[in-house]
């Protein structure tokens, strides 16, 4: 019981053991023999709010100690009540860690709105309606009001970056290879397979006059129509 004592501390969605710590103290729900113990992480788990823990919790439903079902339905209890600000601006979520939007599970405890990806609920940030990935900047992100810049290529590393991104913004750069990164970029968004939104849905805005060549052309193609903005 100390050891799980002690973890309650860790569990500071600020703190990068953040994420470590949740899975020891569903390690001693799981697999702890002493009821006691199972029914105090359960109720840590509860605690956090964050829906990452739903399903080590709704598989503790089925303990067979009865302190331990009823540790967890009230820990399922405060996740649904960690919910309510979620699903009313559902639309405009976004997680603050990676960037990408949420998901809805269903479940017979009820529907839970997690980050995509990561699977928390604890870092979905509201208030962003528009997502702009843009090739050619350098910058990582950054929030303008209900708009998200994420930079879509380094081209430091020649990496380019997943996003769950509404419109494709193609800027001036000096020494960019447009080629590559429209390539990269294009590839990455292509293989996400859970991916919200299709590719064809994505549209692209030209800003200024970068230097394209017919290829780069051609693959933007595949998104939602080319436009030209300022
Ligand atoms: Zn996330």
């Amino acid at each position: 019981m100390i050891a799980l004592n002690g973890l309650r501390d860790g569990l500071d969605p600020e703190s990068p053991e953040y994420g470590d710590v949740i899975k020891k103290i569903t390690g001693y729900l799981r697999d702890s023999s002493d009821p006691e113990v199972r029914a105090r992480a359960a109720d840590y788990l509860g605690e956090t709010g964050d829906a990452v823990v739903l399903d080590a919790l709704r598989e503790a439903l089925n303990d067979p100690h009865e302190t331990v079902r009823v540790a967890t339905r009230k820990a399922i209890e405060k996740l649904k009540k960690a919910q309510r600000p979620l699903k009313d601006n559902y639309g405009t979520l976004i997680c603050g860690r990676d960037l990408f939007r949420p998901k809805k599970i269903h479940t017979r405890e009820g529907q839970f709105v997690v980050c995509r990806v990561c699977g928390h609920s604890k870092f979905l940030e509201d208030g962003v309606k528009e997502v702009v990935g843009i090739i050619g900047d350098a910058e990582y992100s950054w929030r303008q009001e209900d708009r998200l810049f994420i930079s879509m290529w380094d081209e430091k590393t020649k990496n380019a970056r997943n996003a769950d991104i509404d419109t494709l913004w193609i800027t001036e750069a000096d020494d960019l290879n447009y080629g590559w990164a429209i390539d990269a970029v294009y590839q990455k968004l292509q293989n996400d397979v859970t991916r919200a939104k299709p590719i064809s849905e994505i549209p692209v805005i030209i800003k200024g006059v970068p230097e394209l060549s017919e290829e780069e052309i051609e693959i933007l193609q595949n998104f939602g129509g080319i436009k030209n903005g300022i």
